[in-house]
């Protein structure tokens, strides 16, 4: 039997340590097959569904060759969108607990460009950032890449969609060519194969199967005509009555439509697509992970790639055209072993695209027909939690203790009623029981967090 254990690589003590810390015992398959050769230097390509533990693959390997007291951007990480990069940052940075004094700057769009010429100049190591805001200051020479000694490409498929393949090109020309280049991507389609074969050496290629276990993931097929769709994606609520749920739709005002459906008939859910600004952006994910959104309605652009918690129920409203994306948005369901359930509406011009879905999983799709929901119409669902936002952040010093601190301190709240605590640059999130809001705005309409008044208010 293979070592699964952290043990077996030749990585330090400190970040064995570090690992367990985080609670992560084994490796996961991706990384048991592809930390051995990022840790030799190798160039890989490794594909592998959402969820499996990518990150960690590239940032143990990049960190084990971060030279702190070396002044210069040694790693450079790609994302294709902010929520990404935000989120590789945060892993990457507890990743770096186990090596002292590592930089990491985040440099993405959507934010002023003044402070991350200030963080950069102040020195950092790491740069985790989408091409586009990574390539203004390359352009603006405020950031030098020629040192590099890592390069990671994370979902270089969803890039290349994205349009970014030239600017990708122009930054990666701007490293030196003894860089390692680790690629990682959900798909391996052919344009991804022709710009491995034209930036990195003798790859290791890793694949780890895409397909989910054929037992964790209940999946079945509603043929409706096309004016059943809303009843029976009503139906299928009232049915299956789940805790939490992702409606994946086709465009922006499909995803407005459905999530209006749904809030008329009491699942309150929210919106995310391409056309909320990031703030808006951040806040609906924020909901969803702290159990203050129990339904999110989405397109596969504003839902890919993201960490976030198991879902109970993934409901394709329509499905995709493309068999890959439709077993990654299944892949939010079921995870960490519990089962998953995953239904999807389709009109019969649709047919080709189930017998798509049937020739690329190996195994038939099982049709159902709506007439079999068993319709609980008392069914409702609402959010546990409510989130409220504090204005001042990370930038202010605020930690979740200074917050915590605060709310069960002098605003007189129990532990229980709070929930997850989200810091931002210039703003926190914190989830509270509902019954806990009034309360704590209150308090906060006059109080004190980290020796300031802080504005506060409910988050809709
Ligand atoms: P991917 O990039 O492949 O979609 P992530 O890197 O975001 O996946 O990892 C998914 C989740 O798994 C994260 O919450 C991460 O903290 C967790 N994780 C990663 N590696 C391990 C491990 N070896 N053991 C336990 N959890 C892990
Ligand atoms: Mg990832």
């Amino acid at each position: 039997m293979t070592d699964l254990s952290f043990k077996s690589l030749s990585i330090s003590l400190e970040q064995v340590k570090n690992l367990a810390s985080l609670g992560y015992k084994t490796m996961t398959p991706v990384q048991a097959q592809s930390l051995p050769y990022i840790l030799k230097g190798k160039d890989i390509i490794a594909q592998a569904k959402t969820g499996s533990g990518k990150t960690a693959a590239f940032g143990i390997g990049l960190l084990n060759k971060v030279n702190p007291r070396f002044f210069g951007i040694q790693a450079l990480v790609l994302c294709p969108t902010r929520e990404l990069a935000d989120q590789v940052g945060k892993e990457i940075r507890k990743l770096a607990r186990s090596v002292p004094n590592i930089k990491l700057v985040l440099l993405c769009g959507g934010k002023p460009f003044g402070p991350q010429v200030g963080s950069l100049e102040h020195g950092a190591h790491i740069i985790v950032g989408t091409p586009g805001r990574v390539q203004d200051h390359l352009k603006k020479r405020t950031l030098k890449i020629d040192q590099l000694k890592t390069l990671v490409l994370d979902e270089a498929d969803r890039m290349l969609d994205m349009g970014f393949s030239d600017v990708m090109e122009e930054i990666i020309g701007k490293t030196p060519k003894s860089r390692q280049t680790l690629l990682f991507s959900a798909t391996y389609p052919d344009e991804i194969k022709q710009m491995c074969r034209s930036i990195q050496r003798d790859p290791i290629t890793v694949t780890v199967e895409s397909n989910h276990e054929q037992n964790i993931i209940e999946q079945l097929f509603y043929q409706v005509k096309k004016h059943e769709r809303n009843n029976t994606l009503l139906g299928l609520f009232q049915h299956y009555r789940p805790n939490t749920a992702v409606v994946f739709c086709h465009t922006k005002a499909q995803c407005r439509d459905v999530a209006e459906l749904l809030q008329k008939n009491n699942i309150e859910s929210l919106a995310i697509h391409g056309d909320l600004d990031q703030r808006e952006r951040d806040q609906v994910l924020v909901r969803f992970a702290n159990n203050s959104c129990s339904v999110l309605v989405a397109t596969d652009v504003a839902a890919r790639g993201l960490d976030i918690k198991s879902i109970g129920l993934v409901i394709n409203y329509e499905l995709p055209r493309n068999p890959e994306i439709y077993v990654h948005r299944i892949g939010r369901t079921g995870r960490a072993g519990e089962k998953g359930i995953a239904m999807s509406l389709f009109v019969e011009h649709e047919q080709i695209r189930v017998d798509a879905i049937e020739q690329y999983q190996g195994k038939p799709c099982l049709i159902d027909s709506p007439v079999s929901l068993d319709l609980d119409t008392s069914y409702k669902l609402y959010p546990p939690m409510a989130t409220i936002q504090i204005d001042g952040g990370r930038k202010d010093k605020i930690r979740p203790g200074d917050i915590l601190g605060a709310l069960t301190g002098d605003a007189g709240l129990q532990g229980a009623q709070i929930g997850k605590i989200d810091i931002f640059d210039r703003s926190s999130y914190v989830a509270l029981e509902h019954e806990a809001v009034r309360q704590a705005l209150n308090y906060l309409a006059n109080g004190k967090v980290k020796g300031r008044p802080r504005k506060a208010r409910k988050v809709r």
